[in-house]
């Protein structure tokens, strides 16, 4: 294999089918940005449209706008939008609330479903929220409920008989390690046991087909791959062959069959509504929609093909050209099991991730010793990738990571 150089990076780029569409973000100037996976870069329709949603709807339509504006049927519209990317019907989605509050909703409603089964099984190193939520649900119930963890590798073979649900996240928020959903969903259902599938990192990063795979509930946000902008809200799946077999605990009125009946007495609305809990953030959720647009343009395939090539260039050139500069790879090599993202382990990656930063170079880290990186195929260029491993290496020959200020850690890593 001869070694790259930065032209055949450009030459990549000039060749790249998704190259204009990085035209449609607002990106800073002398930035790579390669943490897409944590929170998404700006699309410039969502710019416009958050001028339009202040202005016009809230200060000028004001509450008219619930029904002018259709803010009442916000949350399914782009639920229908989602499902068209993420391989559902059209009623099975909704777009509500936090991650969280929708695996907390889920959890307890696949309990329900499967109710002579007391174990939810899960990765061990889960993004923690998830775990927490488990937790926190199963410290609520009445009965000998467990949670149990193992090894994100092990997963698939803890399958048993006594496990009521697989509460999984498709690709890890660390290592990028990717389950196959389709297997996964066909060894619970041969034991009985039902799966939720946390999407978070693999909506918008990698091709997600939820009925083809058999899935039978999913969660997921909108803020990292998808790009809906800082706390936009989740998402919710439950395919229909559940809908209205169980209630999920969380019975707010949106989710009430007439909200605007004021009944003393919660009746579940039909269809994925019963998943609704209430009033949602209107001026967030708005701005989810142009990049979720940008999706449904797109062929899924060349986001995963450009993804994928990203990625293991990202791969091959930090260990090309900063060999024995302490990086050990903590993602999966063969990008099959792998989603949009690469971690490098270092002994000192704070403050070499920090000192990246410093030089444009926008990754992030996760203790103990991960240093992070998202590809986003809609805005990351090749040469980005050239670029960036090019400061890393300047970083580590000057040992510019040692100074003080890279060595403080700040609230949010
Ligand atoms: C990002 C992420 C979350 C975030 O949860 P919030 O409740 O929206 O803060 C949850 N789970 C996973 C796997 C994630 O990657």
């Amino acid at each position: 294999m001869t070694d790259l150089t930065r032209d055949d990076l450009y030459a990549m780029d000039v060749a790249d089918p998704l190259a204009d569409l990085r035209d449609r973000f607002d990106l800073p100037g002398g930035v790579i940005y390669l943490d897409g996976n944590s929170l998404g870069a700006m699309p410039k329709a969502a710019k416009a449209l958050a001028s339009d949603v202040v202005s016009r709807q809230w200060g000028h339509d004001l509450i008219k706008s619930w029904n002018s504006n259709h803010w009442f049927t916000l949350p399914y519209r782009l639920g229908d939008k989602l499902a068209r990317l993420l391989g559902a019907d059209q009623g099975e989605i909704v777009c509500c609330d936090a991650v969280g509050i929708n695996l907390y909703k889920a959890l307890a409603l696949a309990i329900k479903l499967n109710p002579d089964r007391r174990v939810i099984l899960m990765e061990d190193d889960n993004f923690p929220t998830d775990v927490y939520m488990a937790q926190g649900l199963i410290d609520q119930l009445d009965g000998d409920y467990q949670l149990k963890l193992v090894p994100g590798p092990d997963l698939a073979d803890a399958i048993d008989d006594k496990v009521a649900v697989v509460s999984i996240t498709q690709v890890n928020y660390k290592t990028g390690l990717m389950q196959d959903m389709k297997a996964v969903c066909e060894k619970a259902r041969a034991a009985g046991a039902l799966t939720i599938w946390d999407l978070s990192h693999s909506a918008g990063a990698v091709p997600v087909d939820l009925n083809d795979a058999g899935a039978d509930i999913a969660v997921g946000c909108t803020y990292k791959y998808l790009n809906g902008g800082p706390g936009s809200p989740g998402y919710v799946f439950v395919a229909v062959r559940h809908q209205n077999k169980a209630q999920q605990p969380l019975t707010g009125w949106w989710g009430h069959r007439a909200p605007f009946a004021f009944d003393r007495h919660y009746d579940a609305g039909p269809g994925i509504q019963q998943m609704s809990t209430g009033t949602q953030p209107i001026t967030s959720m708005s701005l989810v929609e142009p990049g979720l647009d940008m999706f449904l343009d797109v062929d899924f395939d060349l986001v995963r093909d450009k993804s994928v090539k990203l990625c293991d260039l990202f791969i091959r050139l930090v260990e090309e050209r900063c060999t024995g500069m302490g990086f050990y790879l903590n993602s999966p090599r063969d990008a099959q099991m792998r989603g949009s993202q690469v971690s490098f382990n270092h002994e000192s990656g704070y403050a070499i991730t920090k000192a990246l930063i410093s030089k444009g170079v926008i990754g992030d880290f996760r203790a103990p010793a991960n240093m992070r990186f998202g590809f986003a195929p809609l805005y990351v260029r090749y040469s980005d990738i050239w670029n960036a491993v090019e400061i890393l290496r300047d970083i580590m020959k000057n040992d510019t990571w040692r100074a003080p200020e890279f060595n403080k850690v700040d609230a949010v890593t």
